[in-house]
């Protein structure tokens, strides 16, 4: 008689997006006259860059070729890309990472969720919170996080780290220890970021307690401001005790083209397992391999047409997070983030819940964000707006919100 992995019955609900979608589409149904506007979920809207476009099409014609034609991808990644991340993601900052120390990927979801797999049950997973759910939702499904305790919407075996305004939204080194540190700067959902002097505390810290720290960096490509590191391996002994994750979504727009890469240091080991040689050896079994075509496109945002077009499209979207923040506060919202992350961060009014604005901004908005309790239990009183749609529905989106 076969068994299932009863974890997932742990799990409390469904996916906080799942659950978004089928309300939206719910009052959607019951007032199919209203226009609705969504800042919630974090996807963003332009279309590819041009030079993303051009290197599609001509990778396709590669592919329709005999004499160029690509199979089964090298278990890696394609070399021209790694090579790519190695000099420009890395090497332009000071920071030496070798190629076989890159796995490109589908992207940072499935990494963030995938990386467990290399280490045993008995982990002791701490997180910011609020933060993605993805670390805590595939760290439950693999039985590591004990028991979910409904009333307090928390986990017993894992370690919350609030990121309240108390803390300045940014994480406070725990009471006990973990063993695995789930860390994602810029944060979604706080868009809040830590500088390079606060970075090192928890490097410093990981390897004073033998700890790994999982580096969720996909929003990097939104740092505007100079302290705030773009990668943790910024911060000296970083390469013993951090695996960093990166994307292509965000600062190029990839969600539905597919295409990210994790970071494992050599020098990062368990005695002297080496995680990196772990890695390698799940990500040959497991995964096949991101197309061709799409690693080629990677590679093209890292020409100079590919940087500079890239670099516009972050631009466009930090331009709603600028307005976002600004026509928020002349409206008395208190407002966080938008600064170094596409996310606004702000605190409900009038005590409502999460989900009671949540509500009240899509019935008298037709607005649709992102409640904060669905990020972690400090997340209640808070909810997300996102920058990743056109000025003109952001504007209009903001008149709406303003007239409530
Ligand atoms: N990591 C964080 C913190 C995210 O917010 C998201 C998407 O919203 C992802 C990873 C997913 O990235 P990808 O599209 O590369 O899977």
């Amino acid at each position: 008689m076969y068994k299932i992995n009863d974890n997932y019955l742990k799990l409390p609900g469904s996916y906080l997006f799942s659950t978004i979608g089928k309300k939206v589409s719910e009052y959607k149904a019951a007032n199919p006259d209203k226009s609705i506007i969504s800042l919630g979920i974090g996807d963003v809207t332009l279309p590819l860059a041009p030079v993303v476009v051009d290197t599609l099409h001509s990778a396709v014609d590669e592919m329709a070729d005999a004499a160029t034609f690509k199979g089964y991808a090298p278990d890696l990644g394609y070399e021209f890309l790694r090579q790519a991340i190695a000099d420009n993601d890395y090497k332009a900052r000071g920071v030496d990472i070798a190629i076989d120390e890159i796995f490109v990927s589908d992207g940072a979801k499935s990494d963030s969720g995938n990386i467990g797999d290399i280490f045993s049950e008995d982990n002791k997973i701490a997180v910011c919170d609020p933060v993605y759910p993805v670390y805590v939702d595939t760290n439950a499904m693999s039985g590591r996080t004990g028991e979910y305790i409904t009333s307090e919407q928390k986990w017993s075996n894992v370690i919350y780290m609030p990121c309240t305004a108390d803390t300045g939204f940014a994480p406070e080194i725990p009471e006990e220890t973990p063993d695995i540190i789930y860390l994602c700067f810029p944060n979604n959902p706080t868009g809040s970021t830590i500088n390079k002097e606060e970075l090192q505390k928890w490097v410093d810290y990981a390897l004073k307690v033998g700890a790994v720290i999982i580096y969720d960096a996909a929003y990097e490509a939104y740092i505007s401001e100079d302290d705030v590191p773009h990668s943790i391996y910024e911060c000296e002994g970083a390469k013993a005790c951090a695996i960093e994750i990166r994307s292509f979504s965000k600062n190029a727009g990839f969600t539905g083209t597919r295409l990210g890469f994790t970071v494992i240091p050599k020098e990062l080991k368990s005695g002297d397992v080496s995680l990196n040689s772990l890695w390698a050896r799940r990500h040959g079994t497991k995964f096949n391999g991101a197309p061709y075509i799409i690693q080629k496109a990677g590679a093209a945002i890292y020409t100079e047409e590919g940087k500079k077009q890239t670099k516009d499209m972050v631009a466009y979207y930090m331009e709603n997070a600028r307005l976002i923040r600004e026509e928020l506060e002349k409206a008395g919202y208190v407002v966080s983030g938008g600064i170094n992350a596409p996310y606004i961060w702000l605190k409900t009014p009038e005590n409502q819940t999460s989900w009671e604005f949540f509500d009240n901004l899509l019935e008298n908005a037709n607005v649709v964000g992102t409640p904060g309790s669905g990020f972690g239990p400090s997340g209640e009183g808070y909810f997300r707006l996102t920058a990743f749609g056109s000025h003109e529905n952001t504007r209009e989106a903001l008149e709406r919100i303003k007239r409530l």
